[in-house]
């Protein structure tokens, strides 16, 4: 089934808003199996919308549209397409009395054009609104198929989740749902992922494999069509283990969580704890450990020693390699692996993750902006440190520091924390 996004309203045409509901949709319909060919954006105006959804038609088995299900006149969707199929439209009764009772329960006055917002096409089946009150409308004709989803995101996405989905579903017949695998990579990049999945990806057809783009993770998704989890779980496993067996350093799950996540996992099964010696991600470690439900268990605490004082007076880093002109300085593997060791012991935890560096915009101590050392201490091992050299801005700098600690944790915890000591 192939589709095309409608997003109608002259706001996005004006920049004025981002059309995040086609980005959602995409995705979303690709979850379900669903190529999308075509976006596109329209304004509110009735010839110009009939036009695209004529094009879209002649193109797409379904068109998805998002906007211009509201009370005002300038919200035309509805009636446009009605109009185009050469349907009436009524009133969706249940759908007004909810209107009703919420201008009821408001003591404010419902006017008539409220009452646009209860209307359905002759034909379509309601989808429930549970975060606002227009009545999505999901209807077939002619062979082709009409998804109407309200404009804003936080009525649009539950009624394309619910509602919507399930009626997608039941169009593509159980037999074809796609199912998939998220894996999720760290401490290796996108494109070297992909070269080392190259001959996999070119020769793929079923399974497919799949880079899925989101905001600074590295995640591919591994897809087939089959009629039950069982089928589809025999189908993935050939290429799930081809997969695994040349991406084990980076590959930390096989789900759609976060790093943070499987490291507090593996911590919580193995009984240990981990605490923390921040000095330029300034807490950014502790924030992303503490987002993962149940980290208490593993994550006992740390200390942002930005100062050198603090190294020294809370770590126990000794004053001569913080300090004086054959120091090695705050920023060095030694004073990494100081903070590291003496935050374990202070804490008294299993492990000890610690990083000092120099995020910009300005060099210090002579050492350039991205130069970064990330310590581990183990109990009764001893501790190990990273040198790193990482680009971007201040910002990117640390949250790249704080996924590499990371990275480096959960490197240990699996068995292959072999990491080089400057
Ligand atoms: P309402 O029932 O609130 O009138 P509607 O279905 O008529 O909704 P619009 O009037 O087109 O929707 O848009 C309402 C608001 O929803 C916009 O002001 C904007 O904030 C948001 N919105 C609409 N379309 C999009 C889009 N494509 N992407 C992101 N946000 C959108």
């Amino acid at each position: 089934m192939r589709a095309e996004i409608l997003a109608v309203g002259t706001e996005l045409l004006l920049g004025q808003i981002v059309n995040t509901n086609a980005q959602y949709l995409s995705q979303g319909l690709a979850e379900l199996g669903i190529d999308v060919y075509y976006q596109t954006v329209v304004g509110d105006n009735e010839a110009r919308l009939r036009q695209a959804i004529q094009i879209a038609r002649s193109r797409a088995d379904l068109l998805v549209f998002t906007g211009g299900l509201g009370p005002t006149l300038d919200d035309l969707t509805r009636d446009a397409l009605a109009a185009d199929l050469g349907r009436g439209i009524g009133l969706h009764e249940p759908s007004l009395r909810k209107i009703e009772e919420m201008f009821a329960g408001r003591s404010a006055e419902l006017i008539e054009s409220n009452r646009r917002q209860a209307m359905l096409i002759d034909g379509a089946l309601p989808l429930r609104n549970d975060t606002g009150l227009a009545v999505g409308n999901a209807l077939s004709a002619d062979g082709k198929h009409y998804l109407l989803l309200p404009g804003p995101p936080r009525e649009m996405k539950p009624m394309f989740d619910n509602d919507g989905s399930d009626w997608l579903r039941k169009l593509l017949g159980e037999s074809a749902a796609l199912r998939s695998v998220m894996l999720k990579f760290a401490g290796i990049g996108e494109s070297a992922l992909e070269e080392l999945l190259m001959d996999l990806i070119r020769g793929q057809t079923d399974p497919t494999i799949a880079p899925y783009a989101k905001e600074g993770e590295v995640c591919i998704r591994v897809s087939t069509k089959a009629s039950s989890e069982e089928e589809a779980a025999r189908r993935l496993e050939p290429t799930l283990q081809a997969i695994r067996a040349r991406t084990e350093r980076y590959l930390y799950a096989e789900e759609d969580i976060p790093l943070e996540a499987a490291v507090i996992r593996l911590l919580t099964r193995r009984r240990q704890t981990v605490t923390l010696a921040e000095s330029c991600t300034g807490g950014m470690i502790a924030a992303s450990l503490t987002t993962v439900p149940g980290s208490a268990d593993a994550f006992l605490g740390g200390v942002v020693s930005y100062s050198n004082e603090v190294k020294h007076k809370q770590l126990g880093v000794p004053l001569t390699l913080l300090e004086g002109p054959n120091a090695p300085g705050a920023v060095s593997s030694e004073t990494a692996a100081a903070m590291a060791e003496g935050m374990r012991r202070a804490a008294d935890s299993d492990f000890a993750l610690s990083v000092t560096g120099v995020a910009g915009p300005a060099g210090s101590e002579g050492k350039p902006v991205g130069l970064v050392y990330v310590g581990l201490s183990e109990k009764g091992k001893g501790v190990k440190v990273e040198k790193l050299q990482l680009s971007g801005d201040r910002e990117g700098i640390r949250i790249r520091a704080t996924k590499r600690a990371l990275y480096l944790l959960w490197l240990t915890l699996t068995g292959q924390g072999e990491f080089v000591k400057e």
